[in-house]
């Protein structure tokens, strides 16, 4: 494919480019209106018309597209997506080895080279999300790419993007053969049950492996646990595992009962010592200051927006009064694990909004760990924004 439209980038942004951000924006390109065309290869330059890079043409809600490449001799076509992915799979070797974990990130976008679409691996099925339509227009080229990695048993994809004014539903499946759902895979000798054929959420955060391993080596030992924004209980079921007094879910959705029992079921665990509660967060706080219920290790894992019939919940605005409810109910010398995955603010500002939480309170706490991706979640110190997770481990004094 040959290059076809040529994107000017404004003088205060060159510097940028030249040491390789990847993301088209709106402000950083003068002749903005050329961005058309879905999939369509661009040259990147600048004012002198000296060159930049290339990339593809792909709106989300990051940008309008991906630079791929900052080598002027360089061809965008199957044999660069081949190399890309391959190095990706090259690098995750000890996790396609391990016996213990069999789920992971294999391709995590601008990270490993190509923004625009990751690729997860359960145990044998690779699942493909797919962030825009321009990339998908590159459908073929990743889905060679991931046959010539060699053996798998099938592959799944789900398109994230807006095509026609509706996300398209279905069940994803692309070739290979069909899973049988639940695909149980491990993570650190844990099994998950996972849906690839439901939407959006499979059934598990790969990238919260790190976190969920700590909790159950070192800090869920003897504790009450509430876990807060609970989904299918991944992390009750880590503290059950590392012996925890007893676990309690709180989420709001009603598939997480039934998701959690799996969950529990699956690791040997008699989900009825459990609570499984499926209530709004903000009224379980509410109940459970009122009944003076105190939690050792409280785990607040929330959307960066959601919307209930009487709460709204912006983690950019709200989430020090989240910390100010959280901590209320944390015994003393109990800790909070306080994570989001909002990439409009940075771990500095996060950590801000937990001073300023515990300020107003007049109480004091030191940090025990911070976390942000694991590696296998690969990013690019040019980009910042996309290393989203920040998870701080808060010991309230
Ligand atoms: N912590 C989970 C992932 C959370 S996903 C994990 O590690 O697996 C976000 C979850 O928050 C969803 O399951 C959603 O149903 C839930 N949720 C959103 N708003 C909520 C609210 N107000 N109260 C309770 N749960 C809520």
């Amino acid at each position: 494919m040959e290059v076809e439209v040529t994107l000017k980038v404004k003088p205060k942004y060159e510097k940028m480019y030249k040491s390789g951000y990847p993301l088209i924006t709106k402000d950083a390109i003068s002749n903005v209106n050329t961005l058309q065309k879905e999939g369509q290869l661009f040259k990147l330059i600048a004012e002198d018309n000296s060159f930049l890079g290339k990339g593809y043409l792909g709106k989300q809600n990051k940008g309008y597209g991906w630079v791929l490449t900052n080598n002027r001799n360089e061809i965008i076509n199957q044999a660069f997506f081949e190399k890309k992915i391959k190095d990706a799979a090259e690098n995750r070797k000890v996790l396609f080895n391990s016996e213990d974990t069999t789920a992971f990130r294999l391709f995590n976008a601008e990270g490993d080279g190509i923004g625009g679409f990751t690729i997860d691996y359960y145990d044998g099925f690779y699942l493909v999300n797919w962030y825009s339509e321009g990339i998908y227009k590159y459908k073929e080229y990743v889905y060679t790419a991931l046959t010539k990695l060699g053996q798998y048993q099938g592959i799944y994809q789900k398109k994230r993007f807006n095509s026609g004014g509706k996300f398209i539903e279905e069940d994803g499946f692309v070739e290979g053969e069909r899973a049988e759902f639940p695909l149980i895979v491990k993570e650190n000798g844990v099994n998950f049950a996972i849906y690839l054929n439901e939407g959006a959420m499979v059934g598990v955060f790969l990238d919260q492996r790190e976190v969920r391993k700590k909790i159950r080596d070192t800090y869920a030992k003897g504790k009450t646990v509430l876990n807060t924004f609970s989904y299918t209980g991944a992390f009750s079921v880590f503290a059950a595992l590392g012996r925890a007094t007893k676990t309690t879910s709180v989420d709001l959705a009603n598939r997480s009962l039934s998701k959690t029992i799996e969950q529990f079921q699956l690791n040997g665990i008699d989900h009825e010592k459990q609570d499984i509660i499926v209530e709004d967060v903000f009224r379980y706080f509410k109940y459970a200051s009122r009944k003076q219920l105190k939690f050792d290790l409280v785990i607040l894992d929330p959307p960066s927006f959601a919307r209930s019939k009487k709460f709204t919940f912006s983690a950019s605005k709200d989430y020090k009064n989240l910390l100010k409810e959280a901590i209320d109910i944390t015994e003393e010398n109990g800790v909070i694990v306080a994570s989001t995955n909002c990439a409009t603010f940075d771990m500095k500002k996060f950590k801000g909004f937990i001073k300023a939480a515990f300020k107003e309170l007049h109480l004091n706490y030191s940090i025990e760990e911070e976390y942000s991706l694991p590696e296998d979640f690969k990013t690019m110190k040019q980009f910042k924004e996309g290393n989203y997770l920040k998870v701080v481990f808060i010991r309230k004094a």
